[in-house]
């Protein structure tokens, strides 16, 4: 049997052919089948362009319907899909270009010259452009190809595609995801979410990691349903979308920004049926606020771009503000001791491992960091830390790499956060560790005051405020006031940003 996950999309090619699948507003929209023959169109190009069954396809676009579509491409040639981050600039497509060895490079149209250029100083032989507005090199090659049928036999261990990390701890990874990874972690998540063909997706996350892109769009195409693309974040935009649609996934900033409307409540959500936040911890004042306006509970849900989704809170029952639920179906979760790797009684802090058809291949051309990173039982180091309640439910406590060493004594920097949080006027806080010539670290926190309520708080207020209710060693030994938290655009706080920025505090 052909195990190229796009045969999992494939019946509603056929039996939802002429229902609506996406669209952008005021721009395109496509059918089903629409996108089928246009997927098909590319896959022709594809392969005259010499793409062959495992070739990797480095995409560096803007959002649109058509990205969408070389995706689908992709997977009917049987090549790799590698997604960039539109950030990325110069020597940091240079560094993936070296690295995938991509056969064909898709960019921007407009920077389609200095794209050749690079390509060619990393051996990369083939470089189109791909537009939003429906343009670029590689849609003049399409509009005149054949519509291609056939679908590359894939195995469910074959790449479906390599989606770098985020870059948040380090140089960003290459993880290889296969073909079944991608299918069996997509029906986990439609099952668990109750998706069915008549949801109609808000989708105003990036299509370059892995919520905007396999979260958000495989379930859509698994399950037949449509979806509304918005180019990035815009309150406004995605109130106007809600009367018509059903689930919104979102970062966490997605909903402290639709808090910040006005029009948020519950008669403009009241067509909605899920909103889902993941990929950065969501508060759990964000979790209630939402509830006390618009009468839905935020779904939270945790995974990573090496293992796709993990965990989910519960569809039915309660979704636990702070948590992100239990494991889904066929993953395996469990918490083992940083130091000697042994599994933790239930309701320890340790590392959280995770097993199951979801976690990926390995890293791509990093061998020895794979190796490092699996358990001989096949159970794979996410980096995170965190624990599980009495009930089942994960509490992520944090990542390991930001865990706090100061005098022998480990300090979770969210147990800090919570508490800065909770004092009146602050809004939100990150705490880091500083090297300190005794301590080896020392804890250290910046605060963003809500607005208007700068003057509410000092350095010394919010450290006085803190003494009774954590032990000294946690307490920070400085604390800064800033304007924002530096965030990525998937809305992960840089911590090593806070601590390359404060590194010399104490030396
Ligand atoms: P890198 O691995 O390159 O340092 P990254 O880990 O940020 O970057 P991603 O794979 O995009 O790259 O992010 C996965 C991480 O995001 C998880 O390991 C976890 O730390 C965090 N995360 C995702 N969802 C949640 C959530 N609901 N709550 C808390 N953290 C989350
Ligand atoms: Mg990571």
């Amino acid at each position: 049997m052909n195990q190229n996950l796009y045969q999992q999309f494939a019946v509603n090619f056929t039996q939802r052919a002429d229902a609506p699948f996406m669209s952008t507003p005021g721009a395109r929209s496509y059918t089903f089948d629409q996108a089928r023959q246009a997927a098909g169109r590319m896959a022709t190009v594809l392969r005259e362009l010499g793409v062959s069954p495992g070739d990797r396809i480095a995409v560096q676009v803007d959002k649109s319907c058509e990205a969408v579509l070389l995706y689908l491409a992709s997977l009917q040639v049987g090549a790799v899909y590698l997604p960039l981050n539109t950030a990325y600039t110069g020597e940091e497509i240079r560094y993936f270009l070296s690295d995938a060895q991509p056969h064909l490079y898709v960019c921007q149209p407009a920077v389609l010259d200095t794209a050749r250029q690079l390509a060619s100083e990393c051996g990369v032989a083939c470089v189109e452009s791909l537009g939003d507005a429906n343009d670029g090199s590689l849609m003049t090659k399409v509009a005149t190809a054949e519509i291609s049928a056939a679908v590359e036999p894939r195995s469910g261990d074959d790449l479906a595609a390599i989606l770098y990390t985020s870059g948040t701890t380090g140089r960003s990874k290459g993880a290889m995801l296969s073909h079944d990874n991608l299918a069996s972690n997509c029906l986990a998540l439609a099952k668990t979410w109750r998706f069915t063909s008549d949801d109609h997706l808000i989708h105003a996350l990036p299509l370059f990691h892995t919520h905007g892109l396999f979260v958000a769009c495989n379930i859509v195409l698994t399950v037949g349903a449509s979806m509304t693309f918005l180019p990035k974040f815009d309150a406004d935009q995605i109130l106007d979308l809600m009367p018509d649609a059903t689930v919104l996934m979102g970062v966490p900033t997605f909903y402290t920004r639709l808090l910040g409307s006005e029009r948020l409540n519950r008669e403009t959500t009241a067509n909605m049926r899920l909103f889902v936040s993941g990929s950065a911890p969501l508060l759990s004042e964000t979790h209630s606020e939402f509830s006390a306006r618009t009468g839905h509970a935020i779904l939270e849900r945790y995974g990573m771009t090496e293992t796709n989704m993990n965990t989910s809170n519960p569809y039915d029952g309660e979704r636990r503000p702070g948590t992100v639920g239990m494991a889904l179906p066929g993953t395996e979760v469990r918490i083992t001791d940083r130091e000697s790797g042994a599994t933790l009684p239930q309701g320890e802090t340790g590392l959280l491992e995770v097993k199951g058809p979801n976690v990926f291949v390995g890293y791509w051309n990093m061998p020895e960091k794979t190796a490092e990173e699996f358990r001989k039982d096949g159970y794979f180091i996410t980096g995170d830390l965190a624990l599980i309640d009495a009930d089942g439910y994960v509490n992520i406590v944090g990542r390991d790499k930001d865990l706090i060493i100061s005098g022998g004594y480990n300090i979770y920097p969210k147990e800090v956060e919570l508490l800065i949080d909770d004092l009146p006027g602050v809004n939100e806080s990150a705490v880091f560790g500083i090297a300190h010539p005794d301590f080896g670290e020392a804890v250290c926190a910046v605060v963003v005051m809500q607005p208007g309520q700068q003057d509410k708080a000092s350095e010394a207020s919010i450290l006085a405020a803190l003494q009774d209710n954590l032990a000294r060693y946690k307490q920070p030994k400085r604390l800064f006031f800033i304007d924002s938290l530096p965030r990525n655009v998937m809305g992960k706080v840089q911590k090593k940003q806070l601590r390359d920025d404060y590194a010399g505090l104490f030396s």
